[in-house]
């Protein structure tokens, strides 16, 4: 899968709600925490928008 992000971005993401590490995703393009069972939605151009109040729940 093309890497949603810019080069090297991902790998200093941190979930802002626990501070782990985050997975992309492409359908709907967000990022995913494992931790929190949350998905930050990442907007076009590739921005992640990494608020809470953006954040959904992960329904599977
Ligand atoms: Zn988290």
């Amino acid at each position: 899968m093309a890497s949603l992000l810019p080069e090297g971005l991902l790998e200093i993401m941190q979930c802002p709600r626990c501070g782990g590490s985050l997975t992309e995703r492409a359908e709907p393009p967000s990022l995913v925490c494992d931790a929190c069972r949350i998905a930050y939605p990442i907007a076009d151009g590739g921005i992640p928008v990494m608020l809470d109040d953006a954040a959904a729940p992960l329904d599977e």
